[in-house]
């Protein structure tokens, strides 16, 4: 019998990052120990669906002790790393410390709100279920706090409903909210004219979409446009006090509900672990996304600051969590078998974005287009990304319904 200890692989965090790490050690001669303070993989970028009253979060969440049931080499552990040992290896938990020889940090990102306390304390997110959930329930009472307000200068407030931030996520929401307004609420609430609701996309810059070429970003302001969003670039926000938003111009506008979707950091844990941060609390990695002086840590996804070619940093978003989880995994291995770490070199698969209703922009191969063609391949490729067989059945037959019959069918506000 061979009574040799495996290295012991920790992994924190079963996101996008961790999760690849996970499956692509399957095979390895390892013991993997997955944490993660939740016991779900979260589909992130379709988490606004969940705002909007579109989808279910059991719909775009799988749990974790499911998706790694026949992985022999894992043991998932459910709980919230608060800090970790580098020089003695371990990881502590509420309650308990686990040693590693490896570790994976794959933490994700947590909403920048930029020192802006007005936004953090009346504003809404849209970063885990709770948040989404909290968004959809908000959304759905101010309609129905809307019908019973006989004052228009107040109904008008109610129904004003601002978005902040024009990156893909602010795009996503805008759209997607103007259309539940447009084909849905206005069935439900025949009773209210819903001339009066309003969708505001605020972007501090001068484009929306940024990273995106310049014919996308205009497909998208007229795409949004037509959905009658109104968008404002060159805007600030300066506060807001949960019923009236200040702009950076003095501005004020009366609005009961806002959606700060306008930035991103490293997650809370890495503040506490005394290591180098970059731009928005990234930890700094080498190219072989090791941790400098500790080459048994290494870092992936939104909580990694490393560059791209171009010397700016490489974006917060799922392929990149993912290709830099297949490197790890091989660096690993390759460390196992006394080889050098490969540095990581990230292989841009283009971009895609929704703005509702048989409308997206994409960039794919170089070739930019937007449109139902690229709407058709943004639904599809959602749906094979989707983790697990029963979600991707139930989010397509759920998305085919409300095309059918332009309904959101989770218009439920539920307690909290
Ligand atoms: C609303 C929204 C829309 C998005 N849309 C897109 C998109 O369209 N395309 C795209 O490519 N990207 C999109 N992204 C970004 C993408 O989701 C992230 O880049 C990606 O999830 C990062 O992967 P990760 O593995 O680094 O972290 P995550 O996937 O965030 O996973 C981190 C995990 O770590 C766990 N964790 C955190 N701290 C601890 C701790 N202390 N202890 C234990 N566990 C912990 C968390 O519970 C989580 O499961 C979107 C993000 C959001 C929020």
């Amino acid at each position: 019998m061979n009574t040799k200890k495996l290295p012991h692989i920790v992994i924190v965090g079963a996101g996008f990052g961790g999760m690849e790490v996970a499956r692509r050690l399957a095979k390895s001669p390892v013991q993997i120990t997955l944490i993660d303070r939740h016991n779900y993989h979260l589909f992130q970028p379709l988490l606004y669906q969940v705002a909007i009253a579109g989808l279910l979060p059991s719909q775009i969440a799988y749990p974790l002790r499911t998706i790694f049931r026949k992985q022999k080499n894992l043991t998932f552990q459910m709980g919230e790393v608060t800090s970790i040992d580098f020089n003695s290896r371990y990881v502590k938990l509420e309650g308990s410390v686990i040693a590693y020889d490896t570790l994976v940090l794959a933490v994700g990102g947590q909403t920048n709100f930029f020192g802006m306390n007005s936004v953090e304390q009346n504003g809404l997110q849209i970063k885990d279920i709770e948040s989404a959930v909290s968004t959809r329930n908000h959304l759905l009472s101010m309609f129905e706090r809307a019908s019973r307000e006989a004052d228009a200068e107040k109904r008008r407030a109610l129904l004003t409903f601002v978005i902040v931030g024009g990156g893909p996520t602010g795009v996503e929401t805008a759209g997607a909210l103007a259309e539940l307004i447009s084909h849905v609420m206005v069935k439900d609430y025949p009773e209210m004219s819903l001339t009066d609701a309003r969708v505001l996309l605020i972007e501090a810059t001068e484009h929306l979409i940024t990273a995106y070429p310049d014919e996308l970003r205009k497909a998208t302001r007229d795409l949004l446009r037509r959905k009658n969003v109104e968008v404002l670039t060159n805007t600030k926000l300066a506060s807001y006090n949960g019923q009236q938003m200040t702009l950076g111009d003095d501005r004020q506008i009366p609005a009961h509900t806002l959606i700060w979707t306008a930035g991103v950091k490293a997650a809370e844990v890495v503040d506490h672990l005394g290591v180098q941060q970059a731009g928005s609390g990234r930890v700094r990695v080498e190219s072989t996304l090791q941790l400098p002086q500790h080459p048994e840590v290494f870092i992936v996804g939104d909580a990694a600051y490393l560059e791209n070619g171009d010397g700016k940093p490489l974006p917060m978003l799922s392929t990149v969590a993912l290709q830099q989880g297949k490197i790890t995994a091989q660096n690993i291995q390759r460390i196992l078998k006394g080889q050098s770490p490969k540095p990581f070199h990230y292989k841009d698969p283009g971009l895609l974005a929704t703005i509702g209703r048989n409308a997206a922009v994409a960039r794919i191969w170089g070739i930019s287009f937007s449109g139902f063609i690229a709407w058709v391949i943004w639904v599809f490729l959602h749906i094979y990304r989707l983790i697990g067989f029963r979600n991707r059945v139930l989010v397509l037959v759920n998305w085919a319904w409300d095309y059918i019959f332009y309904e959101n069918q989770v218009r439920l506000i539920t307690k909290e």
